[in-house]
C-alpha cells in the first residue's frame, strides 16, 4: 500500500485562532493556562482534519506558537544568556527570543529573523556563541505534541529541523567568531536523546527535515551531513526510522550528502520533477521515496492525472512499498481551507485548493495507485473538469494587455537622464536638509482604522464616510509628523489592509479571498491576492489619497507603491505563464500610477521591492541570473515614466545585497532605504566598493519589536554607517513601515531618530 503523507499543517487555525490567542496573551488580556490550551486545541482540530482526509501519515510538532527554528532553539538550550538570564519564564523567553521584551525593567530585542528560504515566512535565527553549548529541555516539544495527539488516538509522525539546516542556518551573535557548522559535534547528542525520547514515546518514525541540501553548500556543511547521518545510522536500533526531508529545489548537485541509510528520502517533484531519476538512483539500497507531488506553496489544484503519473514513475523504479506520496513541502505556506470563501466566484473558486483540501489530494492520489484509478474516478473527473475549465477559462486571457507588452521599446526601462543630472533638479525642488528624515510608509493600524474598514465591508458605512475617515486619519498623520519634525511625508497608508493586497483589488486578473491567510512571522499573517488572468489596471489606485495628503502638508509627500515583483512574489502566482510575463504586466500597470502621482503633483514616489531578494533562485548561477534580468527591468519599466525632477525611493526590508548587488545597483532608483539596524553595519561596504553614487536610507532602528531604541543608540548607529556612506548620501529612516507598531512607541522612537539626525546636521 502507498501511504499518503502531509510534511506540515498550517497552524493559524480556520480564522487565525492562533494570532488571536498569542496577540490577547501579549496584551495581558490571557492568561498562560488560556493560550496553551487554545494551542492544543488547534493542533487536535488540524490533526483531527487530516485523519477525516484520510491521510496516514500525520505531522506533530509542525505546530509553534511562534516559530518552529524559535522552538528548537529553546528546546536545544540555545538561547543566548541575555534571555534566559532575564528570570522570565519558559513561555515569555520564547517571545522574548521572537519579538523582544521590554517590561519592568527587562529589556531585550529579538533574535534576527530572516525569510525561510524563497517563502514569506520567517524563521527566528539560531544565535550562537563561541562557546556554545547545547542541552536538551526536560520536556521537549517534539516529544510532548507527539503524545498529546497520541493520547488522542493519533499517531503522528514527529518533526524536527534537522542538525545540519539547524547550524547552517545559525549565525554567531554579535562579537562571536564562531562557525555555527563547526559545533555539530556538540549537538548531535541532543538529537540523539530527543530521538530517543520520541521513540521511547511511540514514534516509529521522525521527519527530520534539511532543506538547505537545496542550497549551493560549501564543503563544510557537505561534510557536516556525512557526520551527522552516519552518527544517527550508527546509533540506528536506539532511534526511530528517519524521513530526511528536502524542499524548495532539487537536490541533484548534492547527491552525495543524501545518507543512504535512511529509511526514507523526502524531495520536492512540483518545483523540480525533473529530479526524479538522479535521486532514485542515489537513494540507498531499501531507501524509500517520498514523493513531493502536491504543492505545499500555492492554492491551485493540483493536477491529479499530472501527479498520479509521477508517483507512477517512481513506483515503476521503486516499486509500491518504496514510495510515499506527500505534499511538495510542509503546507504552512498554504490558507487553511477553501470553505471558508463564501465570496469567491465559483469559476474561480473551483480551480483552487487549501490545505485542507491539498490533504484529501494527497489521500486520492495514494489511493489511485494503490489501488488503481477506478477507485477514485469520481473524484479524477472531476478534476480533469476543474483544470481543463481553468486553462479553457476567457478570464485568464486579455488581449489588449498582451498587445502593449508585445510593444515595449529599450527606451521604456530608462530614466530621461542619469542620477547626477537628477538629483541636481530633485534637490532644486526638494529643499531638503542633510541627513533627511523619512519613514518607510505605513503608520500604526489602530482599531479605529480596522473598524472602520471593517464597517465599510459590511455596508454599515458608505464610500463617502470611509474616505472622510481615511482623510482624517491623513490629517492626524501630517500633525505628527508636523510636530516630530521629519523632513519627507508619508500619508500613513491607513486605507491599506495590505501592501499587495490593497493592489490586488484594484486590479483586472486578480481573484482575492476573505479568509486565506498564511503565516508571514509569529503572529502576523498576509492573505495574498491570487493572479488568475492577465493583469491591468483599470483606474488609479492610491492617487486620491497621495493628492489629499499632499494638499495638507508642507513638505514633500512621498507616494507609496509596492514595486512589480513584490506584487508577484507575495500574490499567489499563476502556474500557467512564466513569472516574467506575470511582472511586466504588474510592471504596466505600475507605471501608469507613478506617472498618474506625479501629475497629481507628487515629487517623491516610493516604490516598494522587500520580495526582490526572495524571488532569488536558491542556487547561484544561469536561473539566478535570468531572475534578475527580467526582475530589475520590471522594476524599471514601472518607475522610467517619469520626470527627472521626480525622486524615485525603493525599500527592501534587508541590507544583504552582497549576492546581487549589480542588480540593486541597476534598479537606478535616487534613494533606497534598507533594512541594517539588526544587521551589521559592515554590510554597507558593498555601496563603497561599488562606489554607488546614488542615496541610502540604512534603517536606524527595528521595527519589529515594540521596543523603544534611545537617541545615544540610533547615534552610535548613524555614526558606524557613516564610515560607510558619505554624509550627503544618507537619510535617516526605521528598517520599515510602522504598520504593526502602537501610535506610543512610534512616536516616541521617531523622536529619538529625529534627534540623533540633528545632532549629525549640527555636526557636519
Ligand atoms: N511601504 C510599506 C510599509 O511601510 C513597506 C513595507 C515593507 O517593506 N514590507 O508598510
Ligand atoms: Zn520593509
Amino acid at each position: 500500500m502507498v501511504q499518503s503523507s502531509i510534511l506540515g499543517f498550517p497552524r493559524m487555525g480556520v480564522n487565525r485562532d492562533l494570532k488571536k490567542a498569542t496577540e490577547a496573551y501579549w496584551a495581558g488580556k490571557t492568561t498562560q493556562a488560556e493560550l496553551l490550551a487554545e494551542a492544543k486545541r488547534l493542533r487536535l482540530a488540524h490533526w483531527t482534519i487530516q485523519k477525516d482526509a484520510g491521510v496516514d501519515i500525520i505531522p506533530s510538532n509542525d505546530f509553534a506558537l511562534y516559530d518552529q527554528v524559535l522552538s528548537h532553539i529553546q528546546d536545544f538550550g540555545a538561547a543566548p544568556e541575555r534571555y534566559t538570564s532575564a528570570n522570565l519564564d519558559p513561555i515569555d523567553t520564547y517571545f522574548a527570543l521572537g519579538r523582544g521584551h521590554q517590561k519592568n525593567g527587562v529589556d531585550l530585542p529579538s533574535l534576527e529573523m530572516v525569510k525561510w528560504f524563497d517563502s514569506n515566512y520567517h524563521y527566528v535565527k539560531p544565535t550562537l556563541q563561541d562557546n556554545q553549548t547545547f542541552e536538551l529541555t526536560a520536556k521537549p516539544k517534539a516529544v510532548a505534541e507527539f503524545l498529546e495527539a497520541k493520547e488522542a488516538g493519533i499517531v503522528t509522525r514527529p518533526v524536527l529541523v534537522g542538525p545540519v539546516t539547524f547550524l547552517h542556518l545559525a549565525k554567531a551573535d554579535r562579537g562571536q567568531s564562531v562557525d555555527p557548522i563547526d559545533l555539530l559535534p556538540k549537538l548531535l547528542p541532543v538529537y540523539d536523546a530527543l530521538l530517543a525520547q520520541l521513540k521511547e514515546a511511540g514514534a516509529e518514525t521522525v521527519q527530520i527535515d534539511e532543506p538547505v541540501l537545496v542550497f549551493d553548500l560549501p564543503a563544510k556543511t557537505k561534510a557536516a551531513f556525512k557526520t551527522a547521518y552516519e552518527h544517527f545510522a550508527a546509533e540506528a536500533a536506539k532511534l526511530p526510522q528517519l524521513v530526511f526531508a528536502t524542499y524548495f529545489g532539487d537536490i541533484v548537485h548534492n547527491l552525495e550528502s543524501v545518507p543512504k541509510d535512511v529509511y526514507a528520502v523526502h524531495v520536492d517533484l512540483v518545483r523540480n520533477p525533473e529530479q526524479l531519476d538522479a535521486v532514485v538512483a542515489a537513494l540507498g539500497p531499501k531507501t524509500a521515496l517520498s514523493v513531493g507531488v502536491v504543492d505545499g506553496r500555492n492554492i491551485w489544484k493540483t493536477n491529479l492525472k499530472r501527479a498520479i503519473e509521477t508517483v507512477e514513475a517512481a513506483i515503476a523504479k521503486l516499486g509500491k512499498e518504496r514510495v510515499i506520496v506527500a505534499t511538495s513541502s510542509s503546507l504552512l505556506h498554504t490558507p487553511h481551507t477553501l470553505a471558508s470563501e463564501k465570496k469567491l466566484d465559483a469559476e474561480i473558486a473551483d480551480w483552487f485548493s487549501f490545505a485542507v483540501q491539498k490533504a484529501s489530494e494527497v489521500a486520492v492520489i495514494a489511493k489511485a495507485v494503490t489501488e488503481g484509478p477506478a477507485a477514485v474516478s469520481a473524484e479524477l473527473e472531476a478534476n480533469a473538469k476543474s483544470v481543463n475549465a481553468r486553462a479553457t477559462s476567457s478570464r485568464t486571457n486579455n488581449a489588449e494587455v498582451k498587445k502593449r507588452q508585445s510593444e515595449i521599446k529599450a527606451a521604456d526601462y530608462d530614466r530621461k537622464s542619469a542620477f547626477p543630472e537628477r538629483i541636481a533638479q530633485q534637490e532644486k525642488k526638494l529643499k531638503l536638509p542633510l541627513f533627511p528624515t523619512t519613514t518607510i510608509g505605513s503608520f500604526p493600524q489602530t482599531k479605529e482604522i480596522r473598524l472602520q474598514r471593517n464597517k465599510l465591508t459590511k455596508g454599515e458605512i458608505t464610500e463617502a464616510e470611509y474616505d472622510r475617515f481615511i482623510e482624517k486619519e491623513i490629517d492626524e498623520n501630517v500633525r505628527i509628523q508636523d510636530e516630530l519634525g521629519l523632513d519627507v511625508y508619508v500619508h500613513g497608508e491607513p486605507e491599506r489592509n495590505d501592501m499587495v493586497q490593497y493592489f490586488g483589488e484594484r486590479l483586472d486578473g486578480y481573484a482575492f479571498t476573505t479568509h486565506a491567510w498564511v503565516q508571514s512571522y509569529g503572529s502576523r499573517c498576509v492573505r495574498p491576492p491570487i493572479i488568475v488572468g492577465d493583469i491591468s489596471r483599470p483606474a488609479p489606485m492610491t492617487v486620491k489619497e497621495s493628492k489629499y495628503a499632499a494638499s495638507v502638508s508642507s513638505k514633500p509627500m512621498k507616494g507609496m507603491l509596492t514595486g512589480p515583483v513584490t506584487c508577484l512574489r507575495w500574490s499567489f502566482p499563476r502556474d500557467d505563464v512564466h513569472q516574467s510575463v506575470q511582472a511586466e504586466q504588474l510592471a504596466l500597470a505600475l507605471r501608469d500610477e507613478v506617472v498618474d502621482l506625479e501629475k497629481a503633483g507628487i515629487d517623491v514616489i516610493q516604490v516598494d521591492e522587500p520580495a526582490l531578494r526572495e524571488g532569488l533562485p536558491l542556487r547561484a548561477g544561469k536561473e539566478r541570473e535570468a531572475y534578475l534580468d527580467w526582475a530589475v527591468k520590471a522594476f524599471r519599466l514601472s518607475t522610467t515614466g517619469v520626470e527627472d525632477s521626480t525622486q524615485i525611493h525603493s525599500h527592501f526590508c534587508y541590507s544583504e545585497f552582497q549576492d546581487f548587488f549589480h542588480a540593486i545597483s541597476a534598479l537606478d532608483a535616487d534613494v533606497l532605504s534598507i533594512e541594517n539596524s539588526k544587521s551589521d553595519a559592515k554590510l554597507l561596504k558593498v555601496f563603497v566598493d561599488s562606489a554607488y553614487p546614488r542615496h541610502i536610507g540604512p534603517g536606524v532602528y527595528d521595527i519589529h519589536s515594540p521596543r523603544i531604541p534611545s537617541e545615544e543608540e540610533i547615534r552610535v548607529r548613524i555614526e558606524e554607517m557613516l564610515q560607510f556612506l558619505k554624509p550627503e548620501q544618507l537619510w535617516i529612516d526605521p528598517d520599515c513601515g510602522l504598520k504593526t507598531r502602537q501610535w506610543t512607541e512610534t512616536k516616541a522612537a521617531l523622536v529619538n531618530m529625529v534627534n540623533a539626525a540633528k545632532f549629525f546636521r549640527e555636526k557636519y
